[in-house]
């Protein structure tokens, strides 16, 4: 599970993969699939992530 490019993020990519930013902090690579909602939060580090308005997956930080 090192290869990550069959998960190519695009207009209709619904995942997003997470590593809690890498570093003692972070945890092994994961992909996260959004929920109908297009938000999904990390099991790991609970990091959040959400559609913009682009289409494209962000971190949420608020
Ligand atoms: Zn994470």
């Amino acid at each position: 599970m090192t290869d990550t490019a069959a998960q190519e993020i695009s207009g209709h990519a619904r995942s997003v993969a997470c590593d809690g930013g890498g570093g003692p902090l972070g945890h092994p690579k994961v992909f996260l699939e959004l929920d109908k909602d297009g938000k999904v939060c990390c099991p790991y580090c609970s990091r959040r992530y959400a559609l913009d308005a682009d289409g494209r997956i962000v971190e949420v930080t608020a």
